[in-house]
């Protein structure tokens, strides 16, 4: 793990610094690296708006890998880990776990499968279509590239790279999932065959490796079978596959901290490959994952009691979410109430503390103020009815986007 953040601090791309980029300024940046010997770029389709897809193939080795990012054209953490791992695999020439991978792996790498999405930072390609929904039609020129790459090179494994939303928590009641992990079901009933028990151990792999980093923050996705989706037809196809959502961390709005966790974790799962050392992982360290819970608020305040003015104050908790959740800006009323049962990113107790809801959060009219659910969520938390007491916190509604 620390050699693998060693080399994500090392090797970064410094032209990339945030997660929006178009297609154009991802391959300047990384043009120095790919135009080196040691890395071949190829063509293999075209998007719908003609924007050239491209792979980057690194070694020569018996065992190939395939591993492709931003099929979802918002979706751009691994897509700037990839970067940082073509210029460590370009400049790293007497690192030995970069000689393992060039002499045991062939690598084959598409990152930003979806350049006409990543020019409008948006999910879809420019008909509108989910590509990770594409699979079985394969009527995008996106998802034919794909699945003709697949076809040509016959990968042994896969790598499905996503990122997903904030508001998830690893498990009921657990903390925001920085990294989610699923070895995709390539049927209904979910078995595990050669396959996709391969795909297990690697995800095991990933999860011990970021397990001290990202203590309590690693979740299992939903493995429910999807006969649309990339990932559960590639294990159906034969290619031992995991899929990597990165979700969100603390104070890392940009995802530069998740970066540098999927190059760790993507140098690790492909050391552990070249070396077949996966084959001896605990699957456990897997399949002991919490689930992905979708859905929480971002701030709970519980336990106080909401002051309007000219009201008496009533017993009841707010529920925000943020307009942005990876920034955390913008917080608005969600739900005000008995809130006991809603989980939340971070919660704030409130107990024997009074919530004065600001002008920006309250709606005036002749017959009085109303607090209104989705109203700017500007709240002070005093110690007193009185909106003269003691000031204890303050939620500024006027976060900036
Ligand atoms: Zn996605």
């Amino acid at each position: 793990m620390s050699h693998g953040l060693r080399v994500a601090e090392q090797y970064r791309v410094a032209a990339i610094t945030g997660r929006r980029f178009s297609q154009e300024v991802y391959w300047r940046a990384i043009q120095p690296s790919i135009s080196s010997g040691g890395l071949r770029t190829d063509e293999v389709g075209r998007s719908l708006q003609g924007r050239p897809i491209r792979s980057v193939t690194f070694g020569t080795g018996s065992t190939t890998v395939l591993l492709w990012s931003q099929m979802h054209g918002d979706e751009a953490t691994a897509t700037m880990a990839l970067g940082d791992i073509f210029r460590f695999l370009a400049e790293a020439t007497s690192d030995p776990l970069r000689e393992r991978l060039r002499e045991r792996l062939t690598i084959v790498f598409v990152p930003m499968l979806n350049p006409d999405g990543a020019e409008l930072f948006q999910r879809e390609n420019a008909a509108g279509i989910d590509i990770n929904r594409d699979a079985r039609q394969l009527a995008t020129p996106e998802g034919r590239a794909l699945k003709g790459l697949r076809d040509r090179i016959r990968p042994d494994f896969g790598f499905n790279l996503h990122d997903q939303g904030a508001r998830v928590l690893a498990g009921p009641r657990g903390r925001q999932v920085g990294i989610a992990l699923l070895a995709p079901p390539f049927s209904n009933d979910r078995r595990y065959d050669d396959v996709r028990a391969r795909a297990r151990l690697v995800a095991a792999v990933i999860a011990h490796t970021l397990g001290d980093e990202i203590s309590g923050r690693i979740a299992r996705y939903d493995d429910t079978f999807n006969p649309r989706a990339f990932g559960d037809l590639m294990q159906q196809w034969g290619t031992s596959t995991v899929l990597i959502e990165s979700g969100a961390l603390p104070d890392d709005p940009e995802k530069q901290r998740l970066r540098a966790l999927n190059v760790a974790a993507l140098l690790a799962a492909l050391d552990a490959i070249a070396t077949g050392s996966y084959a001896s992982v605990n699957p456990n360290a897997y399949e002991s994952l919490p689930g992905n819970r979708g859905g929480a608020s971002d701030v709970l305040i519980v336990g106080g009691q909401v002051v309007l003015p000219g009201m008496s104050p009533l017993r009841a908790d707010i529920a925000l979410t943020y307009e942005d959740a990876l920034a955390r800006t913008g917080p608005r009323v969600r739900d005000v109430g008995d809130l006991r049962e809603v989980v939340a990113i971070d919660t704030i107790d409130a107990s024997g503390l009074f919530l004065h809801p600001q002008p920006p959060a309250l709606t005036t009219g002749s017959g009085g103020v109303w607090l209104r659910l989705g109203a700017p969520a500007a709240i002070d938390i005093r110690r007193g009815a009185d909106a003269a007491s003691e000031l204890v916190r303050s939620i500024v509604a006027s976060g900036e986007r």
